[in-house]
């Protein structure tokens, strides 16, 4: 017998973001409502580039967009949530790594 397990978070159960630098391993935490534009252009230890692609150059590529879009929405979905009315809850289903786990039951056991 196989057990799927699913799990699923409510919006504000997302108290924030955390970023980790793939080369040197710093991390950075922020608040949903911490998170400002710029706060994402370079690593705040080693300064590698993170968010702003090319140093800031002429060819630079910005993608921070992407991340303070995320906030704003899942402020203003929580805010929603709270202040009306509306006739549903919302959740989100995650991943889980050990989603199905075989169950040997007595039948199966034995046999
Ligand atoms: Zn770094």
């Amino acid at each position: 017998m196989t057990i799927q397990i699913r799990r699923f978070i409510e919006l504000s159960d997302i108290l924030g973001m955390r970023f980790e630098c793939k080369h040197c391993g710093a991390i950075l935490q922020l608040g949903l409502k911490a998170i400002q534009q710029g706060s994402l252009y370079s690593c705040p230890q080693c300064r590698a580039d993170w968010a702003l692609l090319g140093g800031g150059g002429p060819t630079a590529t910005n993608v921070e967009t992407a991340f303070l879009r995320f906030s704003e929405v899942v402020n203003a979905i929580n805010r929603v949530c709270k202040e009306a009315p509306i006739g549903f809850s919302l959740r989100f289903e995650i991943r889980d790594d050990n989603e199905k786990r075989e169950i040997k039951t007595t039948a199966e056991a034995t046999g």
